[in-house]
């Protein structure tokens, strides 16, 4: 079984105890991982520190762009094996994760464009005797924290803007799904960053990722995951007043009016909820349906979802893998079953397939309101609940019910009705027509308790960038000391 071991300074540690990585799809571990120590966590706060005083954050934008560009060709050389470890690690599709590790250059490239165009600005201070300005300056030292639904991706909407700002960082990914992130920290020195730039610290005990948050010299954390975590996290970094964003959970809800292509509309709604096992954060896990197009649409998707293929994920025909782990599978049957006594119809899944296993199929809840759990409460497995409006007003007042606020899909042909909804839902990222599309130069995050702060886009550097406010005197005056000014 092959071993992974952390990346620290310019160490690699194998870690003094170790943890296993389960493939989903086996059942089997596959790989072996280095448990950190607390001294871990430390030592690599210490070398991102160290990377950020005397190397990284001095470095010329333009020197920090064309290395982040090397990491970019590095991670396509590599894209199938770090591809496969994400699979082995989550059981999700190997085609997807293929296809998004190969996408990742392209953040490397966007954010490695904008670090040499760190500017600030000259400022009418109002003042004839004093010159301002002000820089825009790297916050310092990152600590990143992943989940296990797509580390590479999530973890590189956090590292490409990071380094392009300057800052260097110690990353921590999920005890599920550890692997590719660490593969990852390989690269860095073939591509030539100085060590203690990106630095990762793992294990299975969620102490480690605890231990970073408090760690009093990270400057900011970055933290993707469950809304219970955030909450922790974002208490364990307030003790030292470090920033914080939060990229949470959803309950987003995919709207079909009745002018909509139903064809698409019905596909939209399968590739929100079905692709990725629905273990994905922007998944459109409440359907909300027109009573004119109700019957319809569910037919189509009941239909589809009947046709799903599950299996091994590593097949290309394969469309659904297993659930992450035993502990999710449980939480997902859980819900159903509630539902199920509460009154609504399972019309599609809510078993294995027959696989047994780690399999859940795709399943769709109707006759719900709401106010039930299912509707409420993040399920992150394939799980569609589908609720009906009559108008425009209870379709917003159904989407806005809930907690959550990160995304939120419509399906119509009606122009003025695209700018009536988009204005009137209440979430990070509204598609008009179509599903879980993102990309590096969209701002992309949530708003009530799927967090704060943006990734991607301009608005993703500014999180690792802070203001300083520079007053120069020019006339060499003395001044009044007791008095402001
Ligand atoms: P999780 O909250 O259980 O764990 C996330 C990470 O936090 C793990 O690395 C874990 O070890 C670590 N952790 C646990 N306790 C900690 C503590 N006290 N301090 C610091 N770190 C701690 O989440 P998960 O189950 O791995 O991932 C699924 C969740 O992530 C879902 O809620 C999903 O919606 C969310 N998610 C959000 C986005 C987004 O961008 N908004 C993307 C993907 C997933």
């Amino acid at each position: 079984m092959r071993h992974i071991s952390m990346q620290i300074g310019a160490d690699r540690r194998p870690g003094t105890t170790t943890f296993e990585s389960l493939d989903p799809y086996t059942g089997e571990p596959w790989a072996t991982v280095a448990e950190a120590t607390e001294a871990d966590v430390d030592d690599a706060v210490r070398a991102a520190r160290t990377a950020f005083e005397t190397t990284w954050g001095p470095m010329p934008g333009r020197e920090r762009g064309r290395l982040l560009r090397r990491l970019g060709e590095l991670i396509t050389e590599n894209a199938d094996e770090l591809a496969l470890a994400e699979t082995r690690d989550n059981g999700k599709l190997l085609r997807e994760m293929r296809g998004q590790v190969r996408s990742l250059p392209g953040w490397y490239e966007y954010y490695a464009g904008l670090a040499d165009k760190i500017d600030g600005r000259v400022v009418d201070t109002g003042r004839p005797d004093y010159f301002g300005y002000v820089s825009r300056e790297p916050v310092g030292v990152v600590g990143a924290i992943m989940p296990w639904n797509s580390p590479l991706l999530l973890l590189t909407f956090k590292l490409a803007p990071a380094l392009a700002a300057g800052c260097t960082m110690v990353a921590k990914p999920s005890e599920q799904a550890p692997v590719s992130i660490l593969l990852l920290a390989e690269l860095f020195e073939r591509a030539g960053f100085p060590p203690g730039v990106f630095n990762t610290v793992s294990g299975a005990s969620r102490e480690v990722g605890r231990w970073l948050v408090e760690h009093p010299d990270v400057d900011r954390v970055s933290f993707t995951g469950s809304e219970t975590t955030g909450i922790a996290v974002a208490r364990g970094a307030a003790g030292h007043f470090a920033p914080v964003t939060l990229e949470l959970g959803g309950k987003s809800a995919n709207i079909v009016f009745p002018d909509a292509d139903l064809d698409a509309a019905s596909n939209g709604l399968i590739a929100g909820i079905f692709a990725a096992a629905g273990q994905t954060c922007i998944a459109g896990s409440r359907a909300l349906v027109h009573e004119d197009v109700y019957e319809e649409v569910l037919g189509r998707v009941a239909e589809r979802a009947a046709r799903i293929k599950l299996g091994d994920p590593q097949d290309p025909d394969t469309e659904m893998g297993p659930i992450c782990f035993a502990g999710q599978l449980d939480k997902i049957r859980g819900f159903v079953a509630e539902a199920e006594d509460s009154g609504a119809d399972i019309m599609t899944g809510g078993g294995d397939g027959g696989l047994g296993g780690l399999f859940f199929e795709p399943t769709i809840v109707a006759n719900v309101t709401n106010d039930a759990r299912v509707c409420q409460e993040e399920v992150f497995g394939p799980v569609l609940s589908v609720l009906k409006f009559r108008t425009e007003d209870e379709a917003v007042a159904l989407a806005n019910d809930s907690r959550f606020g990160l995304a939120a899909g419509v399906w119509t042909r009606d122009v003025q009705r695209t700018f009536r909804m988009t204005k009137r839902l209440r979430a990070g990222t509204i598609w008009i027509n179509a599903y879980r599309t993102l990309n590096y130069s969209m701002p992309f995050g949530g708003i009530k308790a799927s967090g704060f702060g943006r990734e991607n886009g301009i608005e993703g550097l500014h999180e690792y960038l802070t203001d300083k406010a520079v007053w120069i005197e020019t006339t060499g005056a003395t001044r009044d000391p007791f008095v402001l000014g």
